[in-house]
């Protein structure tokens, strides 16, 4: 059997380390354009704000190593530019330029993706980059330590531009982030991000948010960038990260089906609709499970999964399915962690999922020993069984554990009761003895089977307009340090004595800082024969996070 593999990184060169440990007699040829193979391109950030001080800390193994230990045979610096896949021929374009062909059993297509760039006058002036590979990481160093720049200008606010403008910031560059949406990372939920925006700014970061760059022209040392709206900036480099797109001009050429996206159609054996070729990776598309729609899963994690299945399905026959991704990821933005799982809000809008969402804040360990930090978890369930559709987290320590659970979670199509079963390892450094997961499964719960009935602090103002009372149950003093315009101050403890002091015919949603005393708020009142009561999705704390009439 003689397997050729095009693309060398995250899925190809799994895909041949798992073919060589199965099948230890035949051919493989991995093949990638650029000069190296098996490197960590989500480490190319931290490499350039020096946090990975080494740039041989980024090779997982280089080209002739992986070639010794795999016996494989890997050609750097070789294109694939054509695959005839009757003839199961792959043309091949050399270093020196020439082409030669390599014929094979088995083909699989690992190409990844490629950056989008955005169709504006100036993305090819010297000065502008885009970073995927270790040649973009390796060029942009090099024009750092070359130029020593003082201003830089990210262009969109997704992980890679986030990531970078951190690295910078840490290089002592100040930093311009322009984003076309009302947020960074827009796959979040708006409040879920809000804090990202303060600590960016709070690292003298230069946000501009609902706007994009329309030109990027080059003055005697620097280059100008203009927005649609503001001043022009000046600026040293700028660097496009506005997205990026599968690569698939090779598959489409070899008339490979290609999905709705664009990316490469495969099936669940992760098959191409030519039967002796397999993708993976970024370049491919696939249903996500929750919605069964196509959509592209730029992500480490299931290209590896997925180089390990099309290795089985290639070297043994179609036995082991792909039961897609949900989209499990997590970001550092300085000191704060944000990550999330499966759909956010948004996303089940746009489907037309019906859902309902619940907010808990709560503390990554115990709050008596030392470092413990708040946890904020959002998360989204189906009405009617309390399917858990999402989950997003944002905090300091213990976002990753968390959503992780979560993942597992949505994964086996569990219910938000079903988060109150996890069984977490507790001791006070570790966690507390109600763990976010079990507090956030205990709030949904209640959310869904009716006990507490909740808004989310977005619709609070309509409901205010159309004759609702917000009842704010905090303490005077955290009354007078700030509170939501109209609300009245009842105070937990004095609730019962003043109960009748509230309406019973108009909406009343009560609220505390975090959502557990506007609970038991909510209890009172229904217990004294309220029935329009609600309690406000996360109290206070996320009420401050969204932005509110008045200052949209
Ligand atoms: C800066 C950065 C940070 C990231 N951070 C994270 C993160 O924190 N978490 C996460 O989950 N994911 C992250 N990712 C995404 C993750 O790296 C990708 O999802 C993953 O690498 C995809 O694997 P792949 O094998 O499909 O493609 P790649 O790893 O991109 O490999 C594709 C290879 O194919 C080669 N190739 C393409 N066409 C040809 C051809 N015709 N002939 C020969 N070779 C070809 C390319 O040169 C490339 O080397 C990050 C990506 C980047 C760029």
């Amino acid at each position: 059997m003689k397997y050729i593999i095009i693309g060398g990184v995250a899925g190809g060169a799994t895909a041949a380390a798992r073919l060589r440990r199965i099948d230890e007699q035949s051919e493989i040829i991995l093949l990638d354009k650029g000069s190296h193979i098996s490197y960590a391109n989500c480490g190319l950030p931290y490499y350039l704000g020096g946090v990975i001080p080494e740039r041989d800390n980024l090779f997982v193994q280089n080209p002739h190593s992986f070639g010794e230990r795999f016996n494989v045979k890997v050609r750097v610096e070789e294109e694939a530019i054509d695959i005839d896949t009757s003839a199961k021929v792959v043309t091949i374009k050399n270093r020196q330029g020439e082409t030669y062909e390599e014929t094979y059993d088995k083909l699989l297509l690992a190409p990844g993706a490629i950056p989008v760039l955005p169709p504006i006058p100036g993305v090819d002036n010297p000065g502008v980059f885009t970073f995927r590979t270790i040649a973009d990481a390796d060029a942009l160093h090099q024009f750092i330590q070359d130029k020593k720049p003082s201003h830089a200008t990210i262009v969109g606010g997704g992980l890679i531009g986030l990531e970078v403008a951190e690295n910078l910031t840490l290089l002592g560059i100040k930093v311009l982030l322009v984003e076309r949406e009302a947020q960074v990372l827009p796959m979040y939920d708006e409040e879920i991000v809000a804090p990202i925006h303060a600590k960016l700014k709070k690292q003298g970061i230069e946000l501009r948010l609902s706007t994009s760059v329309v030109n990027i022209s080059q003055d005697t040392n620097d280059l100008v960038v203009q927005c649609e709206k503001g001043e022009a900036v000046y600026t040293n480099l700028v660097l496009l990260a506005v997205g990026i797109k599968p690569q698939s001009s090779l598959a489409k050429k070899a008339k490979l089906a290609l999905g709705a996206r664009g990316g490469i159609r495969v099936n669940s054996f992760l098959q191409t609709s030519a039967e002796d070729v397999y993708a993976v990776g970024d370049a491919i598309e696939y249903p996500h499970p929750l919605t069964g729609e196509p959509w592209h899963c730029f992500l480490a994690g299931p290209a590896n999964r997925q180089a390990r299945i099309a290795a089985d399905n290639m070297a043994v026959g179609n036995k082991i399915t792909y039961e897609g991704s949900i989209g499990t990821a997590i970001a550092k933005v300085f000191d704060t962690n944000i990550a999330m799982t499966g759909l956010s809000e948004k996303q089940l809008v746009k489907q037309g999922i019906p859902y309902l969402t619940s907010t808990s804040h709560s503390a990554s360990h115990a709050g008596y020993y030392p470092g413990s930090s708040m946890i904020t978890t959002k998360l989204l369930f189906s009405p009617d069984e309390g399917k858990l559709l999402g989950a997003q987290c944002i905090g300091k320590e213990g976002v990753d554990k968390r959503i992780d659970q979560f993942a597992l979670a949505i994964k086996l199509g569990a219910s938000v009761e079903d988060l109150t079963k996890v069984e977490q390892a507790y001791a006070p450094p570790f966690s507390a003895a109600k763990d976010p997961v079990a507090i956030a499964g205990y709030v949904a719960s209640n959310v869904q089977k009716g006990f507490m009935p909740n808004v989310t602090a977005d619709k609070l103002h309509e409901i205010q307009e159309e004759g609702g009372i917000v009842v704010d149950v905090r303490s005077e003093k955290e009354f007078s340090h700030g509170a939501i315009p109209g609300a009245i101050n009842i105070p937990l403890e004095t609730l019962r004595d003043r109960v009748g002091e509230l309406p019973k015919d108009r909406p009343i949603i009560v609220h505390c800082a975090i959502g557990m005393r506007g609970y038991l708020a909510l209890r009172i009142l229904e217990g004294n024969g309220y029935r329009n009561v609600f309690n406000l999705a996360g109290g206070y704390r996320t009420y401050s996070a969204f932005p509110h009439p008045t200052e949209k």
